[in-house]
């Protein structure tokens, strides 16, 4: 019999950037050029260790993230990505992401060498079409560049292009962020992620956070439910809280975290999902590149999940896309019922928050700006189902579970 094989999507992260922008909490570093040869040669050491490992997978979506991957210059991307086409079974369809910001994407032959070698889609961060709001968040590029960008873009011949914006920055008030999105649609994308800024503590954003003007949460969501509106009747569909696409469009990268699909990261602070265990490597250039020369990077993350144990990500992580939860696929793959839901979905419908639609719950636009809250609701309904099948469990009474 034909062994079916599973798919797989891999994440290689570039933590390097030109300058640290003031809103940022990734892993990434001031452009380190003397490091990047011997990053790349770790990377390239553990794409073929770990290869073995998915020799009964297929990949069919590959990200490069970060950081900033341009940085890296076309030569040691294209080689990573020659890396993995030679020792993963690399779909022909497979999505191939580079991230990219704009100041480090403008050279058409660049992008050329990039595309030839098998990227397929160019995710550029845009952030914003002012140049003050740009400063305001430390960027280091201007609206003029998110232009030649994607200009050299297209004529590298790049199809596949996604934007990504932050709205709720500094001084933005409703006009502004429309000028934005405006401005982000006349750039013909595919693919628009919207992001609401999160000020995270420990940047310098956060510091400085009692002498900004950010845009309250009453403004914020109003920019949030214009945004909805304004992509759908542009012709993008929203797939999930932030991300929007033409048909056809929805990164695959993404579905894959979101679905709780297979993937393995490479890098510092990379996260994997990988053979039932999950695990994440130290965010630590250095010791990542001499923990690959010495047997394997040190781990800051690594537990093995049984399928069961997984409920609580399928609700959280499913009620993030509008696609939702579909019952008959909790009760066959978690064995139990999904009736403990019902009482609080059916308060959500009647408040607006969640539809019920082809035999699935998802949540509206009004439901998304709450989804926190929502999901809140649904892991207790989740925590009182559990203490009574044990409950019950305990008494001998096994007529609560389904198997
Ligand atoms: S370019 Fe991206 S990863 Fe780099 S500092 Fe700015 S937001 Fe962070």
């Amino acid at each position: 019999m034909k062994e079916e094989r599973k798919s797989l999507g891999l994440y290689v992260h570039i933590p390097f950037c030109a300058k640290k922008c003031d809103y940022c909490d990734f892993y990434s570093l001031p452009s380190a050029e003397n490091r990047m040869d011997d990053y790349v040669q770790a990377l390239e050491t553990q794409l073929f260790e770990i290869a073995p490992r998915a020799e009964h997978h297929v990949v069919d979506s590959v990200y490069f993230g970060g950081g900033t991957p341009t940085l890296l210059g076309s030569k040691r991307l294209v080689r990573l990505l020659k890396s993995i086409q030679k020792k993963y079974y690399v779909t022909k369809d497979a999505e191939i992401t580079l991230e990219a910001n704009p100041e480090s994407a403008g050279d058409f032959k660049e992008l050329r060498a990039l595309r030839r070698a098998g990227f397929n889609r160019l995710s550029l961060g845009m952030q914003s079409a002012d140049d003050g709001e740009l400063r305001s968040i430390g960027r280091i590029h201007t609206a003029a560049q998110v232009k030649t960008a994607v200009g050299a873009a297209r004529k590298a011949k790049f199809t596949n292009l996604s934007l990504d914006l932050i709205y709720g920055l500094p001084g933005q008030s409703l006009e502004t962020w429309q000028k934005n999105l405006t401005a982000a649609v006349d750039l013909a994308p595919q693919h628009l992620s919207c992001y609401g800024l999160k000020v995270e503590d420990g940047t310098p954003l956060f510091r400085r956070r009692e002498s900004e003007r950010f845009p309250d949460d009453e403004a914020q969501a109003e920019m949030y439910l214009w945004t909805v509106d304004y992509l759908h009747r542009h012709g993008f569909f929203q797939y999930e809280i932030s991300n929007f696409a033409r048909t056809g469009f929805e990164s695959r990268h993404n579905l894959k975290y979101w679905t709780l699909g297979e993937y393995a990261g490479f890098g510092p602070g990379a996260h994997s999902d990988f053979g039932s265990v999950r695990y994440a490597y130290e965010k630590d250039l250095e010791g990542y590149i001499a923990g690959v020369k010495a047997g394997g990077p040190l781990l800051s993350e690594n537990e093995r999940i049984p399928p069961l144990d997984r409920d609580t990500e399928w609700i959280m992580l499913g009620l993030r896309t509008v696609w939702g939860l579909e019952p008959k696929v909790f009760e066959n793959r978690f064995r139990r019922r999904f009736n403990c839901f019902l009482p609080f979905l059916d308060k959500c419908r009647q408040t607006g928050y969640a539809v019920e639609e082809d035999g699935r719950w998802h949540l509206t636009p009004k439901g998304f700006l709450v989804s926190n809250q929502i999901i809140g609701g649904m892991l207790d309904a989740l925590g009182e189902d559990k203490k009574c099948r044990e409950e019950a469990r305990a008494r001998g009474d096994f007529r609560v579970d389904l198997k």
